[in-house]
């Protein structure tokens, strides 16, 4: 009889803090149960950068700048399933905290009213991302499927969505 194939899953992180991502590590011993349903093809905990076809994409984060934006355009287009994971990516959270002031004023009080080693400048580098004039939550860029809130979401709450989803 052959093997199930594995369910791929990529990961990605935009605005936020990374703490998602350490939640999902706490699964601690049941990350190697899921190892035998899923393959993580791509992911900030793998290193692997490069997405690949997938069937689920998890996102921690909003998006504040223009890379950002083009990543989670660039998974929704490559997976079949996409989950908000954690707060920032469902609602904007603390990223968008910096909503209620205009992208002049933030970038002013960044880099000109406090010591940075911009010198008082703001950097304007074309290389360099474009902050975006808001935080958005992902699901007002692209389509999303499912949540998993919390911030960060506990290690239950991601091992009950993803064992339901793989069910
Ligand atoms: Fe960090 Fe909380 Fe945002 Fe997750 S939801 S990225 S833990 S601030």
């Amino acid at each position: 009889m052959s093997a199930k194939p594995k369910v791929k899953v990529a990961t990605i992180w935009l605005g936020g803090c990374s703490g998602c991502h350490m939640s999902f590590l706490d699964l601690d011993e049941r990350l190697v149960e899921l190892t035998k349903l899923i393959e993580l093809t791509a992911s900030p905990i793998t290193d692997i950068k490069e997405i690949p076809e997938v069937d689920v994409g998890i996102v921690e984060g909003c998006v504040n700048n223009n890379e950002e934006e083009q990543h989670l355009k660039e998974l929704r287009s490559r997976c079949k399933i996409l989950l908000a994971l954690g707060d920032c990516a469902i609602t904007g959270n603390v990223p968008a905290l910096r909503n209620q002031f205009t992208l002049q004023s933030v970038l002013a009080r960044g880099y000109v009213e406090t010591e940075s080693t911009q010198m008082g400048v703001v950097p304007n580098d074309p290389v360099l991302p474009r902050l975006c004039s808001k935080a958005r939550p992902i699901q007002e860029v692209v389509q999303v499927d499912g949540h998993i809130p919390g911030c960060p979401p506990d290690a239950d709450a991601i091992w009950y969505a993803l064992t339901e989803l793989l069910a």
